[in-house]
Order: structure tokens, then C-alpha cells, then sequence
């Protein structure tokens, strides 16, 4: 029996839930649907344009697409070009993993004016997403402040502060580095509600701080403990130790030794972002903690800037079908099972959290409910799909067709770079019309 199965999304909870289901040794034809023509979702999107080895992933996943039992179907989008119920009519089961790409709010006032962004529109806008390339964020300002104390608030703080030359290796698009390259910007506030032991920043990219070219880290020498306190596994006490240690090794640093700096401000609650029509200051509260939970303090303070990112978190966008939990942004679901033939992996499961391995445990476990659950194949799978798209005149982006743009992408990578992204779906599109 060969059991068809949709796995709607192309990042990595959808390649390694194609990998996984491989693996079963059982027969399966399956198709990964992306609603954008490039494959691997937030791996080309999400981690930064200057870490390019943690893209390198992609390469398995590229084993995958090209494997005789599995198709991709780019530029198709669930919702737009097709429903759940008929996907639900066309395959034996169906995976959703269609990640989180709406920004989480943070419930403030003044988080409407121009200038404020959150950082799945800002980190996608300088990743060219074809749904943010042409954000255009005004960079005109020297103060800017990142909300957020986790990885993706570094990202953003370090892309906006390197030098053209310390990006040369990246794919960060041109209008991405004119931008930067032309901003005033000298000062990133880096501000976070909870203190330096509970940050959620990884060592390697808390430390990479403090190494770049013509930015200094600066953090208060105060606001650090002598020791980790508090209930931690070992495992977190390391890292946490290890992160208070390089967080002291920066205020040994000289801040105006370099031109731009990134302030580590912790215990800083943002309350209200303030402007008339644009931001022009964002009003804290200081924060403290108190058995282990961070309190307000009724002490406030304001720093003046002309950009604001804020870093916390994302959520799913809802799927019309399935029930879906708001409060926390993913599909209602019990480890991965939605309902009959119906799954989610990776962050419209479990919500924006974790690193790209942790996607894997993900598609293990409902990889192991599908194989459990299934009793029979025989629904139309592939061939119904297709000819339900070419009835719509969808134009479906196959995996060669996305090697063919890739090609063009590398080709026109700048010296030292490793591609040259195309931006938006048209472009994409006509680069394949001009292939041939
Ligand atoms: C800014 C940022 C930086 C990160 N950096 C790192 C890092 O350096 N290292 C690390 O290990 N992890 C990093 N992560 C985490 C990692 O990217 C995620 O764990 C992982 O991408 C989540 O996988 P996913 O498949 O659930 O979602 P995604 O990667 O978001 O993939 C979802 C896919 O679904 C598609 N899709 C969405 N809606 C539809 C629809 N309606 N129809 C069809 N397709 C749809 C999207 O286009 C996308 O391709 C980072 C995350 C972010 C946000």
C-alpha cells in the first residue's frame, strides 16, 4: 500500500518529516507544498545572512526534495490556492507545517506608529523575503532599540551594526546593505525584561558581540550577579555561567573606542512607545526579580530613538478547518495530531521555539502517530493535485525549476558572497522564463 501525503510547508519540520517518513521503510509518495518558489523556510529567511554555515542544513533537505518518492510544489499556497478540505480529499494524510510568520504584538500603545517593526517583517525584510523586501524601514536615525533578550534580538542588533566588509560573505540583498551602509545609526538598546542570568542568548552569539569590527558591547558591571542563582538544570547553569562570564569580559571593554555600540540593558520593560505619527522614544519600566519572576519596580525611563524591533517571538497564522489556539498562536493539537489524517510539526505545533534540530524530535514523534494511525491509501494523491492546479492554471514551482533559479541566484552572487537573492515571486518567475 503507498499512502499519500501532503506535508504543506518547506521548512525544516516539513523536510524532516519527509526525511523521517523515508526512513520508515514503507511506501509513501510525498509532496512538500511551499507557498513561496524557494524552499526551506526560515533557513533562508530567519537565520541571519551572515551565518551562512548554519544554512548549510538545506543540503540534506536537498536530498530529500530529490528523492524518486517526493515532489515540491513551491508557489502554492494553503488558503489561497487550495483548501484543507481538499487536500483532505486528495491525500491519505496531511502535515501541516506551515511555521509561524506573524508577529507576536507587544500589547503596548504607540506600538502602531511608523518606525516600529517586529522582527519577522524586519528580519525578513533584510533576508529578502518576497512578502518584505520592499519594507523599506527609515534607518535615518543614530538610536535604535531592539526589544528582546534572545538570538534573534542579537541578529538584528549585529546585522544593523556591521561593516559592508564583515557582511561580504553573507546574502544580505544590496538595497539591505545601501541601507545600513548609509544609516547614522551609532547606538542599538538591546532591552530585555528579564535580567543577564535569565537572557536567552546561546554563548557563541553573545560572544560574537564582542568581536565585531566598529561596534563595542556595553553592559552596566552592576547589574551583574557574582554568581547563577536560581533552579537551573545543569546543563542551563553552564550556559548561563558561561554567558554572565562573557557579559563581564564586555564591560571591560572600552565603549567609545569604537564608533557604534550595542547596549545590553536588562530589567527593562517596555510600557509605551511614544511619537507623534513616528516613534520617537520608548517609555520602560524597570524590572526586578522576586523569587524567581520578574516584577515591575514603578521606576520608568525613556530612551529616544527612530527605530524600534521588537524581538518576542511569533505565532501561527490560523488554518481555515482546524480549530486553532490564539493565546499561544498554533494549531489546537495533542503532540502533533490535529485530527483523523491531519497533523502539525515544528512551530505551528509547539510555537516559536527551539533551534532547527529540535524540528527533527518533532516529525519523529507524528512520523511515528502516522505510521500507528494509517489503515489505508488509495486517495488520488499527486495526480488529482496536479490537475486540480493546472485546472486553477497555478503556476507550481518544481524542485529543478527552484535549482534553476538557485543557479542564477549563485551565479550573480557579488565576489565573496554566496548569492544574489531574488526578492520577490515575479522575479523568481522571470528568471525561469528566461531559462527556458
Ligand atoms: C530570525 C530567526 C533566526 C533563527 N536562527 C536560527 C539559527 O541560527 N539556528 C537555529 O538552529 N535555528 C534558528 N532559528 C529557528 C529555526 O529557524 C526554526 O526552528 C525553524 O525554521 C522552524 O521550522 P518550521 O518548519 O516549523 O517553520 P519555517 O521555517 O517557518 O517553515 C514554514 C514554511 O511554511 C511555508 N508556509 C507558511 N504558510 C504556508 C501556506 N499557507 N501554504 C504553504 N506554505 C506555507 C513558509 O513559506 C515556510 O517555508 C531562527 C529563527 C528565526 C525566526
Amino acid at each position: 500500500m503507498t499512502v499519500s501525503v501532503a506535508i504543506i510547508g518547506a521548512g525544516p519540520s516539513g523536510f524532516y518529516t519527509a526525511d523521517v517518513l523515508l526512513k520508515t521503510g514503507q511506501s509513501y509518495e510525498i509532496d512538500i507544498v511551499d507557498r513561496i518558489p524557494a524552499p526551506y523556510g526560515l533557513i533562508r529567511y530567519g537565520v541571519a545572512p551572515d551565518h551562512q554555515t548554519t544554512k548549510n542544513v538545506s543540503r540534506a533537505f536537498e536530498k530529500t526534495a530529490t528523492r524518486e518518492e517526493v515532489q515540491y510544489f513551491g508557489n502554492v499556497e494553503l488558503g489561497r490556492d487550495i483548501t484543507l478540505s481538499e487536500l483532505k480529499s486528495l491525500y491519505d494524510v496531511v502535515v501541516l507545517a506551515v511555521g509561524a510568520r506573524l508577529d507576536k504584538r507587544l500589547g503596548i500603545p504607540g506600538e502602531d506608529l511608523d518606525g516600529v517593526y517586529g522582527s519577522v517583517e524586519f528580519v525578513n525584510w533584510y533576508n529578502g523575503h518576497p512578502d518584505c523586501w520592499n519594507l523599506a524601514p527609515d534607518l535615518g536615525a543614530t538610536d535604535a532599540v531592539v526589544v528582546g533578550n534572545g538570538n534573534v534580538a542579537i541578529d538584528v542588533a549585529r546585522v544593523l551594526v556591521k561593516t559592508v566588509e564583515e557582511m561580504a560573505h553573507s546574502d544580505l540583498p544590496d538595497y539591505a546593505v545601501r541601507a545600513i551602509q548609509d544609516s547614522p545609526l551609532t547606538d542599538v538598546h538591546m532591552c530585555g525584561r528579564r535580567g543577564p542570568v535569565e537572557a536567552k542568548f546561546t554563548n557563541v552569539e553573545l560572544r560574537e558581540m564582542g568581536e565585531l569590527e566598529i561596534c563595542a558591547p556595553v553592559v552596566d558591571p552592576g547589574i551583574l550577579p557574582d554568581e547563577v542563582g536560581g533552579d537551573w538544570s545543569d546543563r542551563d547553569r553552564r550556559l548561563r555561567e558561561k554567558n554572565l562570564r562573557t557579559l563581564r569580559g564586555f564591560t571591560e571593554m572600552d565603549p567609545e573606542a569604537k564608533a557604534k555600540r550595542v547596549h545590553f540593558r536588562f530589567f527593562s520593560s517596555p510600557v509605551e512607545i511614544l511619537g507623534d505619527g513616528r516613534v520617537e522614544a520608548v517609555k520602560f519600566e524597570r524590572t526586578r526579580l522576586e523569587e524567581g519572576r520578574t516584577v515591575g519596580t514603578g521606576e520608568h525611563f525613556e530612551i529616544s530613538c527612530g527605530l524600534v524591533v521588537a524581538a518576542v517571538g511569533s505565532r501561527s497564522e490560523a488554518v481555515d478547518g482546524v480549530p486553532f489556539d490564539d493565546k499561544q498562536g498554533i494549531v489546537v493539537n495533542q503532540d502533533g495530531w490535529v485530527e483523523d489524517n491531519v497533523y502539525a510539526v515544528g512551530w505551528v505545533m509547539r510555537g516559536s521555539t527551539g533551534v532547527i534540530s529540535t524540528n527533527r524530535n518533532d516529525a519523529v514523534a507524528v512520523v511515528g502517530q502516522i505510521v500507528e494511525n494509517i489503515r489505508e491509501g488509495g486517495k488520488p494523491g499527486r495526480a488529482g493535485f496536479e490537475s486540480l492546479l493546472a485546472e486553477r492554471r497555478i503556476r507550481r514551482v518544481s524542485f529543478d525549476d527552484w535549482k534553476s533559479i538557485e543557479a542564477i541566484e549563485i551565479a550573480n552572487a557579488p565576489r565573496g558572497a554566496p548569492r544574489r537573492k531574488f526578492v520577490s515571486v515575479d522575479e523568481m518567475l522571470g528568471a525561469l522564463s528566461q531559462d527556458g
